[in-house]
């Protein structure tokens, strides 16, 4: 009766280490570790990271900055279509930012892909709103914040 325990308790052991696995690979998915494509200028550059920076003082998963080679997620300067300066897909962990947008919009763009990047959907009013985007976070932007868990209750 002794023999089978210590096998279930080295069973048991395996699979809270599985658990704990999952949920530490879950957490890192979390956040959002990009590298900014070299092409960009340095003042694109700076802008995508104040973007960066004020999503930061909002939400509870991180956007951070890896060496070259090193992010997780890649932001680029390509083409996206006719009408749209952005484009992001999470499954794929890739920014597209229109390399022609004029400095002082790239800030914007960036905030709203970023956006997408940390999970958010698409918005009436602020930031996350496709037609009419703002700089300024709105009360939608911080609901749909905290309903995909990037933003503190
Ligand atoms: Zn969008």
């Amino acid at each position: 009766m002794n023999r089978p325990v210590p096998f279930v308790r080295t069973n048991v052991a395996c699979a809270l280490f599985a658990v704990t696995s999952l949920w530490l690979a879950s957490c890192g998915d979390d956040g959002v570790n990009c590298e900014i494509d070299a092409v960009f200028t340095d003042q694109q550059q700076a802008e995508i990271r104040r973007a960066a920076d004020d999503w930061n003082k909002l939400t509870v998963r991180d956007v951070t900055f890896a060496p070259e080679g090193e992010g997780d997620w890649l932001i680029l300067p390509a083409s996206v279509t006719l009408n749209r300066l952005g484009y992001a897909q999470r499954k794929r962990r890739l920014i597209r930012i229109n390399p022609v947008t004029p400095d002082e919009q790239i800030y914007a763009v960036a905030l709203h892909e970023l956006g997408h990047a940390l999970g958010l959907g698409h918005v009436p009013k602020g930031v996350m709103d496709p037609d009419r985007q703002t700089i300024v976070f709105s009360d939608e932007d911080m609901a749909e914040c905290r309903r995909v868990g990037a933003c503190p209750d």
